[in-house]
């Protein structure tokens, strides 16, 4: 999986005074799972476009297979969109919309028809060539489109949001069923959405992306674990940002106080004492005791809530910052206005942020 398939260079796009995409780069290997993650307008469909050819940049290029594009239209690049609504031909039965692109391309009859039943096996829809379009679901739509656009082979497949119109549970369920063809595939995916936990289930990597630019990259594992920006951490999972002072630091452990109490946090960033900086404080780092200890911050409970097995604890501290913590449910019972000591390990949280005049 080494080789270099897509390569985006410098991406401009203006639409008027709108400055949508700001000197995007990115590339993907062969073979690679790859999402952009990023809440509604931030320019990930506007990229998909750009690679499929759809709309031109206003400056930059794009590389296929070691080949520029930028100036190739839709049908001289060998990538195809599966979209969320699913576009397939209505007046077409499932076979036809299938092998629609081989059609085009001349290959014969027999041919066609012997890889439509590999591919329409390959999504499980297995006998169901002769079905119209409007007697299908929803899922079933979408594996035809699958079908549809990976039956030519191209380099790279593009998705955009294709499971947003589906429900919780068939989503859940298509989410490892992408993975799964994907990788018999062996295709380039590039996945658009705005779901956290649909691009941590499937992806080799995710670039985060928050008006116009990418925030971070990384395995989904990295962008969790250690997000590099509060907005990172905010949108990839449950996080509580605690603006802390640095008091010293020996190595890699750095003495913040949150609040006047003094925490411990490890650090790859040598701070100057007295300097500002962010944590990130996953939700379920942050424990919760009845008896006194430290390092720990006493808080209120303000609020709980009960889903799928978790409780999760909203508290106030006296400093008026608002935290959340999670904890399995069976734990100690967390009623609201009880007091509790909240506090975190070092390695359980995460400096984001940071600025050059820190160091
Ligand atoms: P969503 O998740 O809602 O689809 P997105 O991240 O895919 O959002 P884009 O569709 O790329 O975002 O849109 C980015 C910005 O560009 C938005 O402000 C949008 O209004 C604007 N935009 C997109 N296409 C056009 C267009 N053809 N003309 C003018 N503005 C556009």
């Amino acid at each position: 999986m080494e080789e270099e398939l897509l390569r985006l260079e410098h991406i401009q796009k203006h639409f008027g005074d709108n400055h949508v995409l700001k000197d995007i780069s990115f590339s993907a290997k062969r073979g690679e799972f790859i999402t952009f993650l990023g809440p509604s307008g931030c320019g990930k469909t506007t990229m998909l476009r750009i690679i499929s050819g759809l709309l031109a940049p206003d400056s930059g290029a794009v590389f296929l297979n070691g080949q520029d594009v930028t100036k190739l239209p839709p049908d001289k690049r060998n990538v195809n969109t599966v979209f969320q609504n699913y576009a397939l031909f209505p007046h077409m039965n499932v076979e036809k919309n299938v092998a629609y692109g081989l059609k085009i391309r001349g290959v014969p009859k027999q041919e066609r028809k012997r890889r439509v039943r590999e591919m329409l096996s390959l999504v499980k829809l297995d006998g169901f060539e002769k079905k119209m379009p409007d007697t299908l679901s929803g899922g079933q739509k979408q594996r035809v489109a699958i079908a549809r656009a990976a039956i030519n082979n191209p380099s790279v497949l593009l998705l955009d949001e294709p499971l947003g119109a589906l429900d919780l549970q068939l989503r859940k369920y298509l989410q490892s069923e992408l993975k799964r063809i994907q990788q018999q595939l062996g295709i380039t995916f590039i996945y658009i959405t705005h779901d956290q936990e649909e691009a941590m289930n499937m992806s080799d990597r995710i670039y985060i992306m928050s008006d116009g630019k990418f925030e971070q990259t990384g395995t989904p594992r990295e962008v969790y674990d250690t997000p590099k920006t509060s907005f990172v951490a905010k949108f990839v999972g449950m996080s509580n940002l605690l603006e802390t002072e640095v008091v010293s630091q020996t190595g890699t452990d750095a003495a913040v106080s949150f609040e006047g109490v003094l925490f411990h946090v490890q650090t790859p960033y040598s701070i100057r004492s007295h300097k500002k900086v962010t944590l990130s404080v996953r939700s379920e780092k942050l424990w919760m005791r009845y008896e006194p200890c430290e390092p720990a911050i006493e808080a209120t409970i303000l609020e709980n809530t009960y889903t799928n097995g978790i409780i999760k604890v909203k508290l106030e501290t006296p400093g008026g910052n608002i935290l959340t913590a999670v904890a399995q449910s069976g734990s100690a019972f967390f009623e609201v206005g009880n007091k509790v000591y909240a506090g975190f390990d070092p390695d359980g949280a995460v400096v984001v942020d940071i600025q050059e005049e820190t160091l």
